[in-house]
């Protein structure tokens, strides 16, 4: 329910708005976001990026957003990621950008999102760099699969999101693996009814665990996104980090000493960074799915 509230005050238009017309709390909030968001800006993700690289991880950018209904803005959205890509490409950074298509286009309606894709996806392709996208609520599912599966026949460099959470992402898996784009697995973000997913329990780690399994068989190529030290541990015990073509990757600013203790041990690990004048949302979500988060974001806001 705390974490159902904190969504809603996310969504809230009018305290979004009181927000950003405060020149007192804004620069505050914004202080706190920058736990887990690198910036406002696209330098400042490339700026973190590049410290991070330099430290051995890889990487994933994001361009912070989702549920955008405005076809204008969605071509905006497009060509910043457009301009990221070739900003990377730049400076040879082979890495992963990650996208949530109702950001670029599936608010309006499929083929936008299709459309923008490509080209978003085409662009990646010139400079090898891979494109990720994330998974929204089960409502688009189907529509998110589809244009992936569209894509991916075209491009080999776009991954999608699966979320372990979903009963049906078992079977999901048995058709993805046929598709070379790698499947980055989470527990799934968003509140969705018990007929369709578990909620966190040890039976969403098993199948969380089923899964990668799954995937590890088929040698097909997995990010393991998750924060959870127990799950975690587990799959180094069962010895699935040890494969070459899995990787772990965790959210900037989350469990980051649990990350580095992965990447001494050599294994490979990814930090997905997202930028952009959206943290606002990505703050609230981040706090809903860990209400722990409220003391941490005070403090900083106390003693910036
Ligand atoms: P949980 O069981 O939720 O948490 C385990 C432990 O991790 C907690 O006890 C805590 O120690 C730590 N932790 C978890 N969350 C936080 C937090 N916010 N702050 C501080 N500590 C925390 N979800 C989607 O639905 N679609 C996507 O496309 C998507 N993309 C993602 C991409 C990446 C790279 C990652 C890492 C996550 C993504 N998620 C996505 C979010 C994911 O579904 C989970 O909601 C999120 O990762 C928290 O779940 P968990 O696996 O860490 O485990």
């Amino acid at each position: 329910q705390v974490s159902q509230a904190l969504k809603s005050i996310a969504r809230n238009e009018h305290i979004k708005s009181y927000i950003q017309q405060s020149n007192e709390l804004y620069p505050l909030l914004l202080q706190a976001a920058q736990r887990f968001v690198t910036g406002e800006n696209r330098q400042d993700g490339i700026v973190t990026a590049k410290e991070l690289l330099s430290r051995g991880y890889f990487i994933s950018l994001e361009y912070i957003g989702e549920n955008t209904t405005d076809l204008e803005e969605c071509r905006k959205v497009k060509d910043e990621f457009l301009n990221l890509i070739e900003e990377m490409g730049s400076l040879s950074m082979k890495q992963t950008v990650s996208l949530d298509l109702s950001h670029i286009g599936l608010s309006v309606d499929s083929e936008t999102a299709y459309i923008h894709l490509l080209e978003v996806v085409k662009k990646a392709q010139l400079y090898g760099i891979t494109l990720m996208i994330g998974m929204e609520e089960s409502s688009k599912t189907n529509d998110i699969l589809d244009i992936y599966k569209k894509t991916i026949e075209q491009y080999p460099n776009v991954g999608i999101t699966i979320q372990a959470h979903l009963f049906r992402s078992n079977n999901d898996i048995k058709e993805l693996i046929h598709y070379p784009g790698k499947i980055r697995l989470v527990k799934g973000a968003y509140q969705e009814s018990s007929d369709i997913a578990m909620s966190r329990s040890n039976e969403l780690n098993n199948h969380y665990l089923k899964l990668v399994k799954q995937l590890i068989d088929a040698n097909h190529p997995v990010s393991i996104a998750t924060h959870d030290e127990v799950l975690i541990q587990e799959m180094v015990h069962r010895q699935y980090l040890n494969h070459p073509n899995v990787e772990m990757e965790m959210l900037y600013g989350i469990r980051p000493d649990l990350i580095r203790d992965l990447k001494s041990k050599g294994y490979n690990c990814k930090i997905y960074l997202p930028y952009g004048k959206e943290w606002y949302l990505y703050l609230c979500h981040r706090i809903a799915e860990y209400p722990e988060n409220l003391y941490s974001v005070l403090t900083d806001m106390i003693n910036p």
